[in-house]
């Protein structure tokens, strides 16, 4: 017989010893969704007993998440901008910078037609349609099974988001007032030096932007103002020493009043453009 303590604390010390940096966060997350229990009911329970059969539940995921299995993987769940959405191995897992490419669009979205392109588990679109109050919502991913899972997404938020199995902008009908992307941009040569949780979990389709990581900006930029209505923006989030040659591809492609901002981190994060 074991306690929740203890259980924490094993489940804790296994996670560090795999290298795992958060092996606190993560060892109480495990603990959580095992157990459904809050950390207020820990605190009054953390010495009651558990029994083998429910140790041995979480002791399960507890070696899963050694294997450097990431953690989303496990609960099948991310929260982003306050949401939740589920997540698999098809999709990249929601993270939090790509929160201030929601923030940016909510900001200017009333009534406008939003085209998401490269849409994964569908966590922006989804986020725009919920909490803002957009005109048509359009979501396309070559993917189909990321199409698959946003849709599920989409559903579990009740928006009416029309998704679209496509390879950039080739099957996309129509034109928009703003465009967002997130699309795949770390260079190929960069994503052997991943985590192991990335590297080995997350699809690499979802991550690899070609040889210099910016073959996707390249497309967009040079398609985008066939699908833009006048006056309409287009909304990238970025790597962090991107800006520069994603501003050039943007304005070369002839977008105008070009603006940059930063993360939380203070790493350039997002890219914006206006076509005239
Ligand atoms: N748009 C999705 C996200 O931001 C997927 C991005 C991707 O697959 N590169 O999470």
């Amino acid at each position: 017989m074991s306690t929740y303590k203890k259980l924490l604390e094993f489940a804790r010390d296994q996670l560090k010893e795999s290298g795992i940096s958060d092996a606190d966060i993560d060892a109480w997350l495990l603990l959580e969704h095992t157990f459904g229990i809050s950390r207020a009911w820990y605190y009054l329970h953390s010495d009651d007993e558990v029994s083998e059969a429910d140790a041995l539940r979480l002791l399960k995921l507890v070696k899963k998440r050694a294997m450097r299995i990431p953690l989303q993987h496990i609960t099948g769940i991310q929260e982003f901008a306050g949401l939740e959405f589920e997540v698999n191995g098809d999709v990249l897992i929601p993270r939090q910078e790509t929160e201030l490419l929601v923030e940016e669009v909510l900001g200017v979205c009333d009534g406008k037609d939003v085209l998401d392109m490269c849409c994964g588990s569908g966590c922006i679109i989804i986020s725009i349609a919920r909490l803002g109050r957009p005109g048509r919502t359009v979501a396309a991913d070559i993917s189909e099974k990321a199409l698959a899972l946003a849709k599920k997404n989409a559903a579990k938020h009740q928006v009416n988001v029309e998704f679209v199995q496509s390879d950039l902008f080739a099957a996309i009908d129509g034109s928009f007032d703003i465009i967002v992307s997130n699309p795949p941009y770390i260079p190929s040569s960069e994503i052997e030096s991943l985590m192991p949780e990335v590297r080995d979990h997350e699809p690499r389709l979802a991550l690899d932007g070609t040889k210099d990581g910016l073959e996707y900006y390249r497309r967009i930029a040079a398609a985008s103002g066939q699908h833009l209505k006048k006056g309409g923006r287009i909304y990238l989030e970025i790597g962090y020493n991107q800006a520069e040659a994603v501003t050039k591809l943007l304005s070369g492609a002839g977008f105008c009043d070009l603006n940059v901002k930063k993360d939380l981190s203070g790493h350039d994060r997002i890219v914006s453009a206006r076509w005239l």
